[in-house]
């Protein structure tokens, strides 16, 4: 089932979308995605839409539009990434060579950070000369749980959507950490929506992602360095997760930093992410 948030007649709802009749069932009696989350197990069976309308008739916005936490993000995911990123310059701290780390690399992005699919990020010009995107399956918490062990990971998870981790490099390379490259406003592009664990292959997916048009990423979740159950053991040690949380899995290779020289978005620029089974989120950069 996929589920998104839209705007329709100036009321924002909630609704199961067919994406090969491009349409969205309306769903009464529930708040939000995070709600559907939080009560699956006793809505699953009995979340049927209304009369379904065309999704070019409404308005998305991130299935989760306030997350109640950070989005929890992983850096350095992808080998060819971490090679690319190392070899950039911009890695505060990098160490030749030792480009794969033993440990997943975790950050925040605030919830404030999170736009929708079509909405317009900022460039910022006034912090940041060197915004950059990063395509990524991101993971939607459905059951609480700390210390969770790897075998058991899957059990915690609701559902799968994409997040464009856009990042201001000077800022994450001047400030040697991550965090305020990573939270301007609108730098969390999410969407379209989140569909459910039972109709994805995690492992198993084709993360693409076009600059205007240009094909700049192109893999596949099996490259993970880190998988979903590795990260979610090591996020929970002695942190409970709960419904509604958002870990964002890091990005492959092909980001703007990449490349020789390095390119950087600019106004007017659109950027379109893919991932099997999760749509499309595609936003113009002002
Ligand atoms: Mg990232």
């Amino acid at each position: 089932m996929k589920l998104a948030c839209f705007e329709s007649g100036g009321t924002v709802r909630v609704g199961v979308v067919d994406e090969s009749a491009q349409t969205v069932a309306p769903l009464d009696g529930v708040r939000d995605v995070v709600d559907i989350v939080e009560r699956y197990d006793e809505l699953k069976g009995r979340l049927r839409g209304g009369d379904p309308v065309p999704l070019a008739g409404v308005k998305l916005r991130a299935p989760i539009p306030a997350p109640r936490r950070n989005i929890i993000c992983v850096g350095k995911n992808y080998r060819e990434h971490a090679r690319e990123f190392a070899q950039s310059g911009f890695e505060a701290g990098a160490v030749k060579g030792a480009e794969i780390d033993e440990f997943p690399a975790v950050f925040t992005k605030p919830a404030s950070s999170v736009v929708g699919p079509g909405d317009t990020v900022d460039l910022h010009p006034q912090a940041t000369s060197m915004v950059d995107y990063e395509a990524e399956l991101a993971v939607v918490i459905g059951r609480k749980g700390k210390n969770i062990p790897k075998e058991r990971a899957y059990e915690h998870v609701f559902g799968y959507t994409i997040i464009n981790d856009v990042t201001a490099r000077d800022r994450q390379r001047n400030h040697k950490q991550w965090f305020l490259g990573k939270a301007l406003d609108t730098f969390c592009p999410m969407g379209p929506w989140v569909a459910t664990a039972d109709e994805v292959e995690p492992e198993n997916l084709e993360v693409k992602c076009w600059v205007n048009g240009e094909l700049r990423q192109d893999a596949n979740t099996r490259d993970l360095i880190f998988d979903i159950p590795t990260l979610i053991a090591t996020i929970s040690q002695g942190m409970t997760l709960v419904p509604g949380d958002i870990i964002s899995t890091g990005t492959p290779a092909g980001v703007g930093i990449g490349m020789k020289p390095p390119t950087f978005l600019k106004s007017g620029d659109v950027v379109e992410m893919t991932i099997t089974g999760l749509g499309k989120l595609s936003n113009p950069f002002v």
